[in-house]
């Protein structure tokens, strides 16, 4: 299985729009961010976690021109406001685009995208997307690539976390219940928010200190921190975090065992 984090920014990517860098080294190529996202691969299968803006750019990076399914981490606007640009891959597979969520997540996006759903424009826009709603704590599988959701409080909703056997990827959470913990127990690699950086205040994201707590007890041996902001520069984190937390960078690939537990 091999796993490729296709954009590890915030919500502006880095620079922000205006070419607003921040704290941001612009000489440093792993600074230059696009939007939280992710591939994960198997021998025949081909998955990716959010439609955000950046989708178009992602696939294009990698010639990336089949999907199996679509994992929602939850609605917010980076997450899923490019889900209109999955039309193309699902013409060209000719078959609907099955697309996965919590229920929170599928309804907001039907209200807001209902022709993707529903000949809403007979005749006009067909329908492209599958919805499948899942729980809080699933298990399923897509193509080859079985897959586990456990629940995150991202402070303003719930989002989804999703772990593909050994490797979990936790995008846009503040914190972890007792239950989540315990389905990441295991894991070996793990891509997680660490968007509030060195924030004490109340946040949508975790911060370092928080991601550090959670290493602490899960022990993977590799953890990327996502979700970085204009504030997070690249070598600054590799300096201030221990050599088992990284920050991610767009491109960065993972190569895992299996794709079961
Ligand atoms: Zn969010």
């Amino acid at each position: 299985m091999k796993i490729t984090v296709l954009g590890c920014g915030g919500s502006l990517g880095t620079p922000a729009p205006g070419g607003f860098w921040g704290k941001c080294d612009p000489a440093e190529p792993r600074n230059h961010r696009t939007r939280a996202s992710l591939l994960v691969q198997s021998g025949e299968s081909s998955v990716i976690v959010d439609a955000t803006y950046d989708l178009r750019i992602h696939l294009n990076r990698l010639g990336l021109q089949q999907l199996d399914g679509v994992l929602l981490s939850h609605h917010h606007n980076d997450h899923v406001n490019a889900i209109d640009d999955l039309r193309v891959i699902a013409y060209h597979a000719n078959k609907l685009m099955d697309i996965y969520g919590n229920q929170e997540t599928m309804d907001e996006v039907h209200r807001r995208w209902p022709y993707l759903f529903e000949p809403k424009f007979e005749g006009i826009y067909v329908p492209f997307l599958q919805k499948h709603v899942i729980g809080n704590y699933d298990k399923f599988r897509i193509g080859d690539i079985d897959i586990e959701s456990y629940e995150q409080d991202h402070t303003t909703c719930t989002s989804l976390g999703y772990r593909f056997g050994d490797f979990a990827y936790s995008v846009d959470v503040a914190n972890l219940n007792e239950k989540s913990l315990q389905a990441l127990e295991g894991i070996e690699t793990w891509v997680v928010d660490g968007g509030a950086y060195q924030r004490e205040s109340i946040s949508t994201h975790a911060n370092l200190k928080r991601v550090m707590e959670w290493t602490e007890r899960l022990k993977p041996k590799m953890t990327y921190i996502t979700v970085m902001t204009t504030h997070m520069d690249y070598k600054t984190l590799c300096d201030e975090l221990p050599p088992h937390i990284r920050p991610a960078y767009d491109g960065l690939e993972i190569e895992m065992g299996g794709n079961m537990r």
